[in-house]
């Protein structure tokens, strides 16, 4: 019984390593689909790698994609597969 709560924990770990600031905001804009729309609409690569929407005069773009963009990725796969809740 206890090792399948640890296993449980393992696999939680796993997916969170992906990137916990990109899922929570990714959840969080889910619900907002012009916002996660816009997003990807701005957030993409120019010809240097760079993302466009993150172009800033002071500072570096970082390269694309950048994490508003893989929020936005998720956060539109969230709202296509609906509202999960965890079993159990
Ligand atoms: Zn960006």
């Amino acid at each position: 019984m206890f090792s399948q709560v640890r296993r449980h924990e393992a696999r939680f770990v796993q997916e969170d390593e992906e990137g916990p600031a990109e899922w929570g905001l990714a959840v969080e804009l889910a619900g907002m689909s012009e916002v996660w729309r816009r997003l990807l609409e701005l957030h993409v690569s120019g010809r240097d790698g760079r993302c466009t929407g993150c172009r800033s005069p002071v500072r570096a773009a970082p390269h694309w994609p950048c994490t508003l963009y893989r929020a936005a990725a998720h956060a539109r796969r969230i709202a296509a597969d609906g509202p999960r809740r965890p079993a159990g």
